[in-house]
């Protein structure tokens, strides 16, 4: 697989000459299997740049778009991606449904007149939706599974297998607490039941979902000090991140979904901090924070 990141950011782009490193725009990876099929992770403001380039090498293009969920960070991007305004093309947007509201009526509310100018029926490729829980389907000749994270709302983590090779994909996610979980109300009682009932350490739930990924790419919004002030909010802080990728024995980890306050120095700070805790603890992984237009083959 190949992989490219278009948009490293959580909750809202965040421009700028101090972010101008690592990126700022939401959520975007690009993979290509290794047929030269594409799938892309999360339609946030980078898929953008990623619709651009596409339209530019003028081929006729049929991609699989994976929305992990419908917050503004993760489907923003959409209604500006070029290849969906091209006949012939076509897209087919995998996620998950929000309590009676389908996934074609989550992305196409946002193109809402009120919104915008354009309606999602008149995209002029062909764009089809596949709705999943937790589930376990064929994407071009890959499998992929889904399973449900702890994140508010109904929040989908992804592992795709192609080749012997396999990538985890787990954009927002939060340590879960069975104490923590009595305090908030942003939960979806049916979420939580699925981490309530899981026997042992709840967080092995998504742990052994990930295991022995040949690459992980997970939520790193906060630095442990913010993550103190944001209990609740669905998101990890790097340790945590640290602890998954170790204990699920994936080869490599990238850092992602990095909060809107931390600046390129910051960051390159906790990289630092990171490969000292790895050291600590004799975690072996490969450890890459994700930035904007780099990537990787495995
Ligand atoms: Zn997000």
């Amino acid at each position: 697989m190949k992989v490219k990141f278009w948009g490293v950011r959580g909750s809202i782009a965040t421009p700028g000459k101090l972010t101008t490193g690592y990126g700022g725009n939401t959520a975007c990876t690009e993979v290509y299997l290794d047929d030269g099929n594409l799938v892309i992770l999360d339609a946030g403001t980078g898929i953008r740049n990623l619709g651009n380039k596409l339209a530019d090498a003028n081929n006729r293009i049929k991609a699989y778009i994976l929305i992990t969920h419908p917050h503004w960070d993760h489907i923003q991007g959409f209604p500006f991606f070029k290849p969906a305004f091209v006949e012939g093309n076509e897209i087919t947007i995998v996620g998950p449904e929000v309590r009676g509201v389908s996934l074609a009526k989550l992305i196409a509310e946002q193109m809402n007149k009120v919104y915008f100018p354009v309606k999602l029926s008149e995209l002029q490729a062909r764009i089809n939706f596949i709705p999943l829980k937790e589930d376990s389907i064929k994407v071009f000749d890959a499998r992929l599974d889904s399973i449900f994270v702890n994140h508010p709302g109904f929040t989908l983590g992804y592992r795709i297998s192609f080749n012997n090779k396999t990538l985890a994909y787990i954009s927002d996610n939060e340590p879960y607490s069975r104490e923590n979980a009595q305090l908030f109300t942003n939960g979806e009682p049916d979420v939580l039941r699925l981490f309530e009932n899981y026997k042992g350490d709840p967080n092995n739930r998504i742990i052994d979902f990930i295991r022995g990924a040949d690459v992980l790419i997970h939520d790193s919004t906060y630095t442990p000090e913010q993550y103190s002030d944001h209990i609740g909010w669905g998101h990890s802080h790097y340790l945590y991140t640290l602890r998954v990728a170790a204990e699920a024995g994936v080869k490599k980890l990238c850092l992602f979904h990095y909060d809107p306050v931390l600046d390129d120095d910051a960051l390159d700070e906790v990289v630092k901090k990171c490969r000292k805790e790895m050291k600590k603890l004799k975690y072996s992984f490969e450890l890459c924070a994700a930035k904007e237009g780099e990537g990787f083959r495995f």
